[in-house]
């Protein structure tokens, strides 16, 4: 497998959410549009329906998000937060942990460091399933809720020009957003340390590469923010590379630009900036709710 493509899945996003590759730009109107629907309303839909959250990795917003997204729907949640403490310590597989735990849910929440995860816990599933983030691979859920907060503060996708900055070697919620953006006319321009760099099978003609902030501050729209995904560097790999947005930028920037970071962050957006109106990401995690609230009705809302 590719290790950061997951190309041509033949999988309804319905059945399983595995890449941002499933969506069209219908299926995201359809999504972006009962998000907001029931960020409105006070229905119940998923009353007696039940989810289980699996989490091998480290989670804060994600996995409350889908627990309170579910909750607020009318349904459970069983969470499995720490996997250390289940019976995955005593060398139980993967597959068969989903196999166990969809006896109890109509819908399963997986994150895991492996980056085909994903797809082996959809091989054995019989129900839904929603990959939360799999190694450096992809976050799709994330994307499609950075995506719904572009539209939501601007208005509009087309047209934009997005700068994303960080980790974009290993930033998955970077390679879900951009995979996403593709489908839409906007100018991207990624800001990185060589060694962080976006994975070539990433890039289009059209794009720009840069080292530094500087060049494309004042004509950005949308900057996304991440940070060195840490966890996935080799413990030999040091990086020289510090890249707080500071008030200078802010200064430069556009008055209606978006200033976003999937979080959490650990020095990139200094918390000064947090009243700067244009400083989205704490939204950015409420649009997330909706997005999610309206992923678990179409996926297990129906009989
Ligand atoms: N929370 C996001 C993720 O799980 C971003 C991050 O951890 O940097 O990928």
């Amino acid at each position: 497998m590719d290790s950061y493509y997951m190309n041509d899945l033949d999988i309804p996003w319905r059945r399983a959410v595995v890449s941002v590759d499933q969506f069209s730009r219908a299926d995201i109107d359809e999504i972006f549009g009962l998000a907001a629907r029931l960020s409105v309303g006070r229905t119940m839909p998923l009353t007696g329906k039940s989810l289980v959250n699996l989490f091998y990795e480290p989670s804060t917003r994600t996995s409350s998000s889908f627990y309170a997204a579910m909750t607020r729907l009318g349904g459970s949640v069983i969470p499995i937060n720490e996997v250390n403490y289940s019976s995955v310590t005593k060398g139980e597989s993967l597959e068969d942990t989903i196999r166990t735990l969809e006896c109890y849910a109509d819908a399963l929440v997986l994150r895991h460091y492996d980056e085909d995860a994903t797809e082996r816990a959809v091989s054995v599933a019989s129900v839904p399933l929603i990959n939360a983030g799999n190694g450096a691979g992809e976050h799709p859920t994330q994307a499609l809720l950075d995506l719904y907060t572009i539209s939501k503060e601007r208005g509009h996708i087309d047209g934009l020009t997005i700068t994303l900055m960080g980790d974009l070697k290993h930033g998955r919620t970077v390679h879900s957003l951009v995979k996403l953006l593709r489908m839409y006319d906007v100018k991207l321009n990624f800001v990185s340390p060589q060694e962080l760099s976006l994975p070539s099978s990433y890039l289009m003609s059209g794009d720009s590469e840069y080292l530094d902030l500087d060049p494309v501050i004042e004509d950005t729209d949308i900057l996304y923010v991440t940070r060195v995904q840490r966890e996935r560097l080799a413990d030999t790999m040091v990086i020289d590379f510090s890249y707080a947005v500071t008030r200078d930028d802010m200064d430069r920037a556009k008055e209606n630009l978006v200033l976003m970071h999937p979080l959490p962050r650990v020095g990139e957006i200094p918390p000064e900036l947090d009243s700067d109106p244009r400083a989205a990401y704490f939204r950015q995690m409420k649009y997330g709710l909706h997005v999610r609230m309206a992923l678990l009705v179409s996926m297990i809302g129906r009989d």
